[in-house]
């Protein structure tokens, strides 16, 4: 395992699916450390990763701690409400908005506005978390008196499944709706970003235009 190595691959898998989209910017990849251990995630900091995340408060409290105070933390997994004020100040970009009442909680105790994804579940699967599609936008509406809250983005994990064309029409979904919000111009939801592509499909996520990437066992490995 050459993390340095990893992402070097990885970045010239991006800039070949942005050039086949079109796309006008590249996507920040997230390390994913959740599965490995601090050294693991330093390796990643050393190959000049600045963007990482976890799924859980412990691992990403351990991970905050050991990395250099310049690391920028994504908190990706979802948050049990009671959980909210453990994390909440430690945490620069939060994934996984998802429900009213955990906005509350998190607009109460948030020190400042924090950086949100609203979670979209795409595909409709019963196993996945997120709002439908088709309840994004009343969702977004019923945050705009949380001055805690700013929605940046939108983020979705795919299914698992080796159809690739699938997977790019579910993306696609994900950036029109980021578009349709986008061009509401609401100051409390700019909704410039986009929260999509893990290992086994960021290169589909990069050719259709994400902003984020999240990339755990195939860029860190996976120890477990
Ligand atoms: C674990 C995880 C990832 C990374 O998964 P890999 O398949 O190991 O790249 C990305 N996003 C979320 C929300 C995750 O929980």
């Amino acid at each position: 395992m050459n993390v340095k190595n990893n992402l070097e691959q990885i970045n010239t898998q991006i800039e070949t699916s942005s050039e086949k989209g079109h796309t006008s910017t590249l996507p920040n990849v997230i390390a994913v450390t959740k599965y490995v251990t601090i050294d693991r995630a330093n390796d990643a900091y050393d190959a000049g990763i600045r963007h990482f995340g976890e799924n859980r408060i412990e691992g990403f409290q351990e991970k905050k701690d050991a990395l250099p105070s310049d690391a920028i933390m994504h908190f990706i997994g979802s948050l049990q409400t009671r959980k909210v004020k453990e994390v909440i100040n430690d945490i620069d970009y939060f994934h996984a908005l998802d429900r009213l009442k955990l906005a509350k909680e998190i607009n109460k105790r948030a020190d400042h506005q924090v950086k949100c994804f609203v979670q979209v579940n795409v595909s409709g699967e019963a196993s996945k978390q997120g709002v439908s599609l088709s309840e994004v936008n009343g969702f977004i509406e019923a945050l705009k008196d949380f001055e805690n809250i700013e929605v940046i983005g939108l983020m979705t994990m795919a299914p698992l499944t080796e159809d690739e064309s699938y997977i790019k029409d579910l993306f696609q979904l994900l950036k029109s709706k980021r578009d349709e919000i986008k061009a509401l111009n609401l100051n409390y939801a700019p909704c410039t970003e986009l929260s999509m592509g893990m290992s086994n499909d960021f290169h589909i996520a990069a050719e259709v235009g994400a902003t984020f990437v999240r990339i755990g066992t195939k860029l860190v490995g996976k120890e477990e």
